[in-house]
């Protein structure tokens, strides 16, 4: 057992200068790099859906999906938007050489976000750097109010977190309060943006928020 600790820092710090090569490729292509992040449900694909119908007009967007199945990249491409689908082989998240490995497949000077949807799951994703700039967190109503509280890692390395599927909050015991107690604990100050993709609520705010990110993205990091 001692020696299982050095084994997972090695694995991280290698995948930790892979994702400083992204990130350089990134910042020499002017794209800014979005992790979205959430449980399976939590609405990752319906949420990226929404922002490029919302965006599209002015910001060139791409996207890549580490799924096993093309089935919410095959939604995105109708929108005309240039996909890539990381084949994860099922593995439970991304890592910096899975998101290296497809940048050749998208022409990231054409494009200013490149949007990566990562898989479904709020543990081990958190742990993985990809070189992206920003991470975007999504947790929804039905999930319940306490899973800052039960996945603090997700929460505490957000850079801006969306609570979706506020339209089920008057069916739901979900307190807002205690939800935001939980991440203002772990990350002060925290971007929160409660949305709903189904009403449409808060995307406004959302919205604006990364658009400002996208447009002084020289200057993200
Ligand atoms: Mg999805
Ligand atoms: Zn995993």
């Amino acid at each position: 057992m001692p020696n299982t600790i050095p084994v997972v820092e090695n694995i991280l710090s290698a995948n930790d200068q892979i994702a400083t090569q992204t990130r350089a490729q990134l910042d020499r292509d002017g794209v800014l790099a979005i992790n979205v992040m959430a449980s399976p449900g939590g609405g990752k694909t319906s949420v990226i859906l929404k922002t490029i119908e919302a965006l599209h007009d002015q910001v060139r967007i791409g996207v890549m999906d580490g799924d096993i199945v093309p089935l919410d990249l095959e939604k995105i491409a109708e929108l005309g938007i240039p996909v890539s689908l990381i084949n994860t082989g099922g593995n439970c998240h991304l890592d910096a050489n899975m998101v290296h490995g497809a940048l050749p497949s998208l022409q990231l000077d054409a494009l200013d976000l490149l949007i990566i949807e990562n898989v479904g799951n709020l543990i081990c994703p958190a742990a993985f750097k990809l070189g992206t700039h920003l991470n975007i967190v999504i947790a929804s109503v039905p999930e319940g109010d306490d899973k800052p509280y039960k996945y603090p890692a997700m929460f505490k390395g957000a850079d801006v977190l969306l609570l979706n599927k506020m339209d089920l909050c008057e069916y739901q015991d979900f307190n807002v309060d205690y939800f935001r107690h939980g991440v203002e604990v772990l990350n002060p100050g925290l971007a929160f943006f409660p949305i709903s993709c189904r009403t449409g609520e808060g995307f406004d705010a959302w919205l604006d928020w990364l658009r400002d990110r996208v447009t002084q993205r020289s200057s993200v990091g």
